[in-house]
């Protein structure tokens, strides 16, 4: 894998974020491995698919691509806002590859893999609708914040500028499978109990501790009338796929 876009024709382009598109998607055309199954090389769609950039030839997996210059602890520009949540609401969608990269250097920073199963409503901001002078007056994009994916479902493949080795990235993607929750519901419920447990910055925590986000929970599900009945079926259930550990006497641990 190399950092760098390298030598690519742009004659041809004009716009800048044209430009910037076809180096970013050179990039991964050209450097990228499936995240999914390890195959060494992952393809582009010939034309341009409404839904996804790239395919792994070996598992079939869709990747799509977003890109920009800055940091991507916060959030990343996307496209139409009812369309994203319509993909979300129909799962639908492929999985996602972030990238930061520098415009000095020419060179990948920082790159992302969410899979599908981590996208919940709850992560697309609605941004304002485009003023009435421009061309697409009224249109609404959106925003997706990265920062609310809970740590499970961020695998950095290249963090810092530097390259993570590819068999514990792997290892990380085919930990974050178990937690694929096709119901919305379910999966709305589950990232947020996973927010709450990282948010905790201790590795042992007990059940009062967790208790204390019940009235931020409830705020977010509002026709949940018990709460903390499904704090604890949550827990019940992250002990079972191996992210935590009951150690008794309403005491938690978190496991690596
Ligand atoms: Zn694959």
């Amino acid at each position: 894998m190399n950092l760098n876009f390298g030598k690519i024709e742009i004659s041809k382009y004009h716009s800048s974020s044209q430009i910037a598109r076809v180096k970013t998607e050179s990039w991964v055309a050209n450097n990228m491995y499936c995240p999914r199954c390890g195959n060494l090389h992952i393809n582009h769609f010939e034309n341009n698919r409404p839904v996804a950039d790239f395919y792994c030839p070996n598992c079939k997996n869709e990747f799509e691509l977003k890109s920009k210059t800055g940091s991507l602890d916060k959030k990343i520009n996307d496209g139409a806002y009812t369309t994203m949540i319509e993909r979300i609401t129909s799962n639908q969608n492929p999985d996602f590859f972030f990238m930061n990269y520098s415009k000095e250097t020419q060179c990948v920073k920082d790159f992302i893999l969410i899979p599908k199963h981590f996208f919940v409503p709850d992560i697309i901001e609605k941004r304002k609708p485009l003023a009435e002078t421009a061309r697409r007056a009224g249109w609404i994009g959106c925003n997706i914040l990265i920062s609310k994916i809970p740590e499970q479902g961020r695998v950095h493949i290249i963090q810092n500028g530097k390259i993570n080795d590819m068999q514990s990235v792997l290892q990380k993607v085919n930990k974050g499978k178990l937690l694929e929750v096709g119901d919305l519901k379910s999966r709305g419920w589950l990232m947020d109990i996973l927010n709450c447990i990282n948010n905790i910055p201790t590795e042992i925590f007990s059940l009062t501790t967790m208790y204390a986000f019940t009235d931020y929970l409830s705020s977010k599900h509002p026709q949940n009338n018990n709460v903390q009945a499904k704090i604890r079926q949550q827990l019940q259930l992250l002990r079972d796929l191996g992210f935590i550990e009951f150690l008794g006497k309403g005491q938690y641990q978190k496991l690596q």
